[in-house]
């Protein structure tokens, strides 16, 4: 029996933005809400995001509006995204910027007081609000303020570690009863009983050597949404952010943000080649200039002048350097030349990117306004996630919500910079208003009760690693199989992959998950870091088992996903999500149709978006998915 339980009716998982406004809009419609979080308020993962949030506000470009933001977002996501969502998010991301503002955002201006908005790869128009680059910082300390003005319950240093479960009569099936936890700073377990969860966890690039990600991002949201019987869809598509430092060892794969391309910097190989323009890909090259001329004059005549391909989207520009290393034209330290020096005076990179400026010189000794940065792909967002209804971000288990980079959908194969911000604040708040209406709906004895013997499992089960120790014998180090984990996923489930590869990968993960069950911690349970990664252990290794195979399944190469087996885009692929269960205790992959794009929105594309499937076309499961 846990001896501290809580009750309410909706509990938020995750306080980066989604999750913050998850619960103000939650609290909003009148539910008593919880935030549980794995670290301090206020250092989610949101905090780092840097370049700024896109919403088509046409406050530079007047010729922006909804359509032309949501057509960038499909291209860019290679028309694999939830077409519903890439329009909600359109249309409802300037309202969220307003929104922020009005709760205190200070963003930064244009000289006659609007909003400025600054360009990004992939985005038409410049587009990005922001705050210096800030931005997740303004965003959260915005967000954050309003919770403790409303005076929400907020739990910190507490891991979820299950959501727990009841009978629906509903449905005949399961519906949440709420989660199990455990504080991190004492050991001991919580118990939060609800109808409703929304999670709100983020990403999984903890699983990979070089990310630009945090101790955070270790999948438990997607985890704990699949060994509850939802379903993950998309898992193939992790996104490799083309600029992460590369030196000195210790702060490899450390995000240096595009809004250093977008405010003129370029890349270079050794060679001095401005490379980029080796690289335009047939898709997007009406749209972007293929001589240096035009595309410098870009920056101060966007009637003219075509977009420098230095913008074009992450995937493209990430497999360029990959290609440009490989070819023996990289730097020393395996990335290529990123200059802002030589293009911008020293004011203004020091103003206009201040974080990377300090970044720079405090942690590689270099001063970007006087020589240029070496920088590479590094591992940064997961496109995929788990899978949701558009309207309310529903999942498919009653009771359970999720929005931001846990829940997919949005991005498709490829994700625009700038487009995770103005999801977190658009879905969070239709997942907080999700929530509070289903919770609304049980009344009284209606209300799920948790099962205890799901509490009495997990209590034993997060136990273990402390016995093991105790009982001796052939253990296993928690550290050890992280750090081998990271070299699987960073070797073979990496920016470029093949079926071999990939066929290994899944093998040494079934390895690891069997060395995992050796996994065995020292010490006792208050603040031990060690019991900690064990524990986020079990969601790492299902979520890279999930990545592997959805990856092994898709033979063709689309955003995010490449295949050097099947370079090329594959007709039939273009019309499947892949869409990821547990089934008893195994990973269990099938294909499904894109739902069907109204005719309003298809005639958007030039030519135009081709039509849904015939349910024939869907390829069944592949004889290799499973695996
Ligand atoms: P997060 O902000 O990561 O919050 C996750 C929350 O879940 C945390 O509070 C964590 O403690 C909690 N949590 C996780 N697991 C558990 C658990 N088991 N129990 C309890 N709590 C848990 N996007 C843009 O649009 N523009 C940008 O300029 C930009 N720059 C970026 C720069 C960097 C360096 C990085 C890494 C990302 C950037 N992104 C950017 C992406 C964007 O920041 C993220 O996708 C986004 O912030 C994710 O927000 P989230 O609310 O989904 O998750």
């Amino acid at each position: 029996m846990t001896a501290e339980t809580h009750s309410y009716d909706v509990v938020v998982v995750g306080a980066g933005g989604a999750g913050l406004r998850a619960a103000i809009e939650a609290h909003e419609q009148g539910a008593r809400v919880a935030i549980v979080c794995k670290s301090l308020l206020g250092k989610a993962h949101t905090v780092m995001a840097e370049g700024g949030m896109a919403a088509a506000m046409a406050n530079v470009w007047p010729e922006d509006n909804w359509r032309v933001h949501f057509r960038d977002t499909m291209r860019g996501g290679k028309m694999l995204n939830q077409w519903r969502m890439a329009q909600i998010h359109a249309q409802e991301a300037p309202d969220r910027v307003w929104e922020l503002e009005e709760w205190g955002a200070v963003f930064d201006r244009t000289p006659d007081g609007k909003i400025l908005q600054r360009d990004f790869g992939g985005h038409r128009y410049a587009r990005l609000a922001h705050v210096g680059d800030r931005t997740g910082l303004e965003l959260i300390r915005t967000l954050q303020n309003r919770v403790v003005a409303k005076k929400l319950d907020v739990f910190m240093e507490c891991t979820v570690q299950r959501l727990l479960t009841a009978p629906d009569p509903a449905t005949g099936g399961e519906r949440v009863a709420g989660v199990f936890a455990y504080w991190r700073e004492t050991g001991t377990f919580v118990r939060f009983d609800a109808p409703s969860v929304v999670l709100a966890t983020g990403g999984i690039g903890k699983s990979w050597q070089v990310t630009s990600n945090s101790w955070e991002y270790t999948g438990d949201g997607q985890a704990l949404a699949l060994r509850a019987g939802a379903a993950l869809m998309d898992m193939e598509f992790v996104q490799f952010h083309p600029t992460g430092m590369v030196w000195p060892p210790s702060v490899r794969g450390i995000l240096v943000t595009e809004g250093v391309r977008g405010d003129g910097g370029v890349l270079r190989n050794t060679e001095g080649r401005r490379f980029m323009f080796d690289y335009i890909p047939e898709v997007f090259a009406a749209d972007t200039a293929d001589t240096e001329e035009e595309a410098d004059r870009w920056y101060t005549d966007k009637k003219t002048a075509r977009r420098p391909p230095e913008l074009l989207p992450r995937d493209e520009v990430a497999r360029a350097i990959n290609s440009e290393v490989k070819a023996g034209r990289g730097t020393p330290h395996g990335g290529v030349f990123l200059d802002i020096a030589s293009r911008r005076d020293a004011e203004t990179i020091r103003r206009r990117l201040p974080s990377m400026y300090h970044q720079f010189k405090e942690l590689a000794d270099v001063d970007i306004t006087k020589e240029p940065m070496e920088v590479g792909p590094t591992c940064h967002y997961v496109m995929g996630g788990i899978k949701v209804d558009p309207e309310s971000q529903a999942t498919t288990l009653p009771g359970l919500y999720a929005a931001g980079e846990c829940a997919a959908g949005l991005h498709g194969s490829n994700r625009l910079g700038g487009n995770s911000l103005s999801d977190l604040v658009v879905f969070g708040r239709r997942a907080g208003a999700g929530a509070a209406a289903y919770a609304a709906t049980l009344a009284g004895t209606e209300r799920p009760v948790p099962d205890e013997a799901q509490v009495a499992e997990t209590t034993a089960q997060a136990l273990l690693p402390f016995e093991r120790a105790a009982a001796g014998g052939d253990t296993e180090n928690p550290y050890q199989l992280q750090s081998d984990l990271q070299a699987v996923m960073q070797s073979l489930v990496g920016i470029i992959r093949t079926e071999h590869e990939l066929t290994q990968a899944l093998k040494e993960i079934s390895e690891l998950r069997q060395r995992a069950e050796r996994v065995a911690v020292e010490g006792h349970r208050q603040y031990n870091p060690g019991w900690h990664l064990a524990l986020d252990l079990r969601s790492m290794l299902l979520v890279a088992e999930c990545v592997a195979t959805a990856a092994l399944a898709r033979r063709e190469s689309r955003g995010g996903h490449t295949r050097d087996d099947y370079p090329g885009t594959d007709p039939v692929f273009a019309r499947i999500n892949h869409v990821v269960r547990l089934r008893d205790g195994a990973v269990d992959l099938t294909a499904e149709p894109l739902p069907e794009m109204p005719p309003e929105l298809t005639s958007l594309f030039d030519p135009p978006a081709p039509a849904a499937p015939p349910a024939s076309d869907v390829p069944p499961q592949s004889a290799d998915a499973g695996q």
